[in-house]
């Protein structure tokens, strides 16, 4: 294995397989267990024919990778990005292995991806995309096989689409995918799990440091889903959202941002830059503001041997998937920095989407406060058996996390076929 100092070399999957590296060394794997458990399961690539609107015909390629399936049926979202490639997809994919285990959903891994620009493309490019991905990967998937759900540049809408592609060939399949519109078998409270989980942990970890989450500042990272839900549940717990940032810039204000005002300033302009009331700040200058809690929101890689060091922060929480290189993540924690690791913080999204599941397969629907009273008893349940973990074996609730995770899916995979 390669060392810590080569870390920041490794690629995302090599990243996520050194986390969990670790954690099989202290379950003391074999290496017939270690191989088992990283390998995926199956990995698909396929190409999307589409006529672009300017009549001409464009090939996309796409992925879905199914890490592990041992604990139920294979959960992940699907991503829409340039830099979504083999290798990015195969790493999200084990990362949500290792998340449905901490958060104890009965689910296994799986991630998928079109390698496109979305922001160049038009509404109708982006449904007939997402309507042929949906036939490529069709012999895949399936309600209790793998059931996909948003991501990175992917919303309610596309996953509406995405139901209605399936269930054209399948007959009314609503479980067959998650994060769809309410209209159409979606849940309440599911838009915004992820960002509302991202608040309830950034709460435990303020109790942890004994620092008051009412006036304590928050730097975002990434504006999207996760980001502006978190900032705004968060503002509403008495936070200092102190600077956020998005693919456009960055911006600050030492007193707290207007969440309402900066909420309606995105609706209407598509970016956090140009906000009248706030400082235009480089998005490189986001690493150094005084803040007690950063959040990265956005893509993986960002808290790295560059970044890491600038970091003013006495706690990290992960709201992005593999946002923090793993030398970063040994820098800071011998910096004492508490880090609330992704396969944790990030999980509300996951929950919620298992409960949104739950309700397709009984044909009901829960109320939102259900919804979000059920997402806290899952999350902090989570919370409380990775510090337990991490306690026992005096470790970094990463490392507590990878154990309790590891520990789950090699439990699945042996009563079910590592005999
Ligand atoms: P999104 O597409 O809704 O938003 C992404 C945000 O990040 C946008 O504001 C975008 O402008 C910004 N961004 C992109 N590149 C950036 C950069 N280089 N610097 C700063 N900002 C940048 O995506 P999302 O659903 O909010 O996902 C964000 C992260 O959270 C991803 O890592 C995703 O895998 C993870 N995640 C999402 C969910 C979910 O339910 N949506 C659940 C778990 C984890």
């Amino acid at each position: 294995m390669k060392t810590a100092s080569k870390a920041d070399e490794l690629k995302p999957h090599e990243q996520v397989n050194f986390y969990f590296s670790k954690a099989a060394d202290t379950l003391d794997l074999g290496a017939r267990e270690r191989m088992i458990l990283t390998t995926p399961f199956r990995e698909m690539k396929v190409e999307i024919p589409l006529r672009r609107d300017s009549g001409e015909w464009e090939s996309f390629v796409g992925f879905r990778v199914q890490h592990d399936c041992s604990r139920g049926p294979c959960k992940g979202g699907i991503r829409y990005h340039p830099e979504a490639d083999e290798d990015h997809v195969k790493a999200l994919a084990s990362l949500m292995t290792w998340k449905t285990a901490v958060a104890d959903i009965p689910y296994g891994g799986a991630k998928g991806g079109i390698q496109c620009d979305p922001s160049q493309m038009s509404r109708r490019e982006l449904e007939l995309l997402t309507r042929g991905f949906v036939d490529r990967i069709g012999p895949i998937i399936g309600v209790d096989v793998d059931i996909p759900a948003p991501d990175m540049n992917t919303n309610a809408e596309m996953m509406g689409w995405f139901m209605d592609q399936y269930s054209l060939r399948h007959g009314y399949s609503p479980g067959v995918v998650t994060g769809k519109p309410v209209a159409l078998g979606g849940s309440y409270g599911r838009e915004e799990a992820t960002g509302r989980g991202v608040m309830l942990v950034t709460k435990k970890a303020c109790e942890a440091r004994q620092i008051s989450l009412k006036g304590a500042r928050i730097v975002v990272q990434g504006f999207g889903n996760v980001g502006s839900h978190a900032a705004r549940f968060l503002h509403q717990q008495g936070a200092r959202i102190v600077a956020v940032s998005d693919v456009h810039g960055a911006i600050a204000r030492r007193e707290g941002l207007d969440l309402e005002h900066l909420l309606a300033h995105v609706a209407k302009s598509g970016t956090v830059t140009g906000f009248s009331e706030a400082q235009e700040i480089a998005p490189s200058e986001l690493f150094s503001v005084d803040c007690e809690v950063f959040i990265p929101a956005a893509v993986d890689g960002v808290l790295n041997e560059r970044t890491a060091p600038a970091l003013k922060a006495q706690i990290v929480v992960e709201g992005a998937n593999a946002p923090t290189t793993p030398e970063a993540d040994a820098f800071l924690s011998q910096g004492d920095v508490l880090i609330v690791p992704d396969i944790l913080a990030n999980a509300g999204g996951v929950i919620v989407s298992y409960f949104e599941w739950v309700q397709n397969k009984q044909a009901l629907r829960w109320s939102e406060d259900k919804v979000n009273a059920r997402l806290e008893e899952y999350l902090l349940r989570a919370y409380s058996n990775v510090e337990n973990a991490s306690s026992q074996h005096s470790t970094s609730l990463r490392h507590g996390a990878f154990i309790l995770a590891v520990k789950r899916v090699l439990e699945a995979s042996k009563l079910r076929w590592m005999t």
